[in-house]
Parts: structure tokens; sequence; C-alpha cells
């Protein structure tokens, strides 16, 4: 994954080259009422072109045709290889709701004045931050902790891509309501035991659990990803790191990689580019590299629903049939991406903005058993991007809010007994009464296992684990 853009690769030649630090501006997809909205100017390899930041201006948009315009003055020289400044602003009043931010750098680099908006990404137009001012908290049960288990900060930071730091990535947790966040930057990247100890440290914050994503060998010996939350110590894997062309076996295979750790599969069917597959050894984890060694769970949910997602969950529902209790897991595997995602299209020609990887809006919720999430095997869990679904005492609970829409469908998946074993579905009814809180009675029966799956009137999504035995008494 290519994520906050690098413009300072230039091997062989590169159309992204630039002699200028990155500059770009940050802030959360959304916010929790009673939050603030923090927002940062980042800058990367200001060690190399150092720049003084004159001024910010821009202005706030929203839908109701509200326009405020700001300027703030800034009046700093940058210089460092890493700055996330926290600018000073206040979110608009009466703010819930979607407002578009227009916003614009005044900077000096050799003595000349320039301006960017939002980036000074080369070939790519800028975009407005887009932030969603939420009217209620993000919906979840008593008691459960949402959090973000796949992605990276400024320690994952090499010649294509860079994360945000950890202190941004906890603002930004609070920020959008996240409860806890597993930072994950890759075995690669963290290189040695000294720097994953350093990155541990820096990531002792609330909030903050350190792991690793660490790259190891499939059953075909080539690269996939792992992920392990609050590990100990480093976990050995440089295999496509892309700093040892000429050798990029993995380093351990999959067991190995394991060992005594708790581990997931990280995004099992990532769409790749050619030249990953041919130059980094990348692969996906196929059913037997699954369920032939010690997995609790597949992060099928990487960012966004897309082709990875429908074959990750089919792999997911084929080890459930099968008898393997996997969990499934939601990340956004975002590097910074506070907002949108914006990263490297063609290798040093261009780049690309979507939303695919924004730090938590994929969520793992998980009830509270008063220790470090993720430190046992969840009991209890479900992944969403909006609504909260979930099995408890022998029924199935659906909650959402104003700002994640009204239930369109809720549908429970019975495993059955057959030749081979299947999948039967159930459509939910639901009138309109209860338009955002339901609850129903599922008797297990005599089904392998129930889990559910539910979609809003506003493209929002969620689903829950497969459940074995009373429905999560
Ligand atoms: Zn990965
Ligand atoms: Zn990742």
């Amino acid at each position: 994954m290519l994520h906050y853009a690098e413009t300072h690769f230039r091997f062989p030649v590169s159309r992204l080259y630039r002699r200028e630090p990155v500059i770009l501006i940050d802030a959360p997809f959304q916010v929790c009422p009673e939050e603030s909205c923090p927002i940062w100017l980042i800058a990367r390899k200001a060690n190399l072109f150092a720049i003084y930041v004159e001024e910010i201006y821009g202005q706030w948009k929203n839908a109701s045709g509200k326009s405020i315009p700001f300027k703030l003055p800034i009046e700093k020289q940058f210089d460092k290889k890493f700055h996330f400044e926290e600018l000073n602003f206040e979110k608009p009043e009466n703010s819930s709701g979607l407002w578009m931010l227009n916003i614009f750098v005044k900077y000096k680099i050799k003595g000349r004045e320039k301006i960017c908006e939002r980036w000074n990404y080369p070939f790519l137009p800028p975009e407005p931050l887009i932030i969603n001012f939420l009217k209620e908290a993000p919906p979840k049960p008593e008691g459960w902790l949402a959090g973000e288990t796949h992605c990276h900060s400024s320690y994952t930071s090499d010649s294509v891509e860079f994360g945000a730091a950890p202190a941004v990535l906890q603002k930004a947790a609070k920020a959008v309501g996240l409860n806890f966040v597993c930072i994950t930057d890759h075995s690669y990247d963290l290189m040695n035991e000294k720097k994953f100890q350093k990155m541990k440290a820096d990531a002792a914050l609330p909030l903050l659990i350190a792991g690793e994503e660490v790259s190891c060998g499939n059953s075909k010996n080539q690269n996939v990803h792992l992920l392990v939350f609050g590990n100990e110590n480093y976990i050995e894997g440089h295999g496509d790191g892309g700093r040892r062309w000429w050798n990029t076996k993995p380093d351990l295979s999959i067991r190995e990689a394991i060992g005594k750790h708790l581990a997931y599969a990280a995004h099992p069917k990532l769409q790749m580019l050619p030249v990953e597959k041919i130059l980094l050894r990348r692969g996906h984890w196929s059913y037997e590299d699954l369920t032939e060694n010690n997995i609790c769970g597949i992060e099928f949910w990487n960012g966004f629903r897309g082709r990875d997602f429908y074959e990750g969950r089919d792999l997911w529902i084929k080890s459930l049939l099968a008898g393997h209790k996997l969990l499934p897991l939601g990340g956004n595997d975002s590097h910074g991406d506070l907002n949108d995602y914006t990263a490297v299209k063609q290798p040093l020609w261009s780049l690309k903005c979507n939303s695919e990887h924004v730090f938590g809006q994929v969520r793992t919720v998980i009830p509270n058993n008063g220790k470090i999430p993720f430190s046992e095997i969840p009991k209890n869990l479900y992944i969403t991007d909006g609504p909260a679904l979930w099995f408890e005492n022998g029924k199935l609970y659906a909650k959402s809010t104003e700002d994640f829409g009204k239930f369109l469908s809720i549908t429970i998946f019975r495993g059955c007994e057959g030749k081979p074993n299947f999948e039967k579905k159930e459509e939910m009814k639901i009138g309109d009464f209860y338009e955002f809180e339901f609850d129903f009675e599922i008797p297990l029966n005599n089904s392998l296992y129930v889990r559910a799956e539910c979609e809003t009137t506003c493209g929002k999504f969620a689903m829950t684990m497969a459940i074995y035995s009373s429905l999560a008494a």
C-alpha cells in the first residue's frame, strides 16, 4: 500500500520529484459532538528543503450556504524531517453536518513566495477537506470499545510512503470517536528491535497500542502481511520492503512469524499492481495459509468495500463453514490519511486521492473486559463504518443514528450442514417505526453458527462475527 505520498524518490527518473518538502493539510473526516476539530499542517523533508510558512487562509462552507472565511498567521520556519504542526482552529459554530474547508498555505522557499491549496503534490488537483460534525456519538453498545486495527504512523517512512506521528493519531482518534488504536507499522520500516522499542515508547499514549504489520512468507513463499498487536518484541520481516531488491524472500514463514503471538491476517486478497507482485514478491493469503496456521482472524475489510473485501469475506465464510472460528476484523490501513487518502497511482508517474483508506472510518468494536484490547482474543465483536450490530443474550441488536442513516436491511446468515456446508440467508422484517433501533430474538436452532450484516440509507454497513453457541449470552 502506498499512502501519504512521497515526492522525493527519483530512481531512475520520476515525474513526481520535487525540490520542495511535501506540504499538506490534514484533519479528521468526522468529529464527535463536544470534541474539538484538530487540523494539522504537515511538512516532510523540510530538512532538505526548508520553507518559511507565512500564513494559512481559506474558508469553511456548508450545504445551507454558510461561508466563513478565516486567516491564520503562522510566521514559522520549517526545517525538520517531519513537522506535524497543529493549527489553532475554531470549528464553525452550530457546526453539525458536513462542512467543506478550502485551505491555502502561503510559504517561501529559497526567497520565492508560493501558495498551494491543501497540498503541493505535483499533478494532483487539490481536494477540499470535508469534515462531518456528528450530531451524536457513533452508536455502540454500552461498555464496548471501538478501535482502529490497522494503521501506520510516522515510523512507516520510506521512499514511497509515510504516516502521521503517534501523537497526531491519538488526537485524531479522540475526535473521530475511537477508544483505541492499534498502530501497525511495517516490519520492514521498523527495521530492528531498537526502532520497534522506540515506536512502542512513542506510542505509549492513552488509546494507542503499538503493534506490527509483519511481512512473512505464505505457502508459495510470497510476502503476505500479518497483524500483531501489543507484541513485546520486534518480529523480523524485510522481504517486500523494497530496500533489499536483490533478496525479496520472506525472512520468516507465517507460522514462524506468529510464534506465540495472537495474530490476524491483513488484507488477505489485496488488489495490487503487477510491479508489487514481480519486484516485491507480494502474494495473497490462501485458504490453507489461513487455516493451517494459528490465525485468530482476518482483516478483509481494509478501509473500503472493493473486490478485496468480497473475496476476503468469501474466504472467511469458507473457513467458518469448515469449522475454523476466525474473527472478522475491520481496519483502514491508513498512513496518516485522516480526511482522505493520497497515494501513488503509477510509481514515479502519478498520484491519486480517494476515500479508500481513511483513519478511523472502519472500526472493530469489542466488549470492554478491562484488559488492553486484543491482549486476548475478543469474545464478541462487530465491524462497521457507521451503525452498531451485535449479538448479546440471545438477541441481535441494531442501532444507528441520523448521522449514519436508517436501516435498509438487516440480514441473518446461518451456517448449515450439507454436502458441502452452506450459508442460508434470512432478511429480517424491519418496519419503519423504530427506524434507528431494532432487536430480534434469534434462536441458534441447529445452525453451525449465526452471523448478521446490515446496510443503511447512507450506504453504511456493519457485520458481526460468527456466533456459535447461545448467541453470546
Ligand atoms: Zn499491508
Ligand atoms: Zn498496512
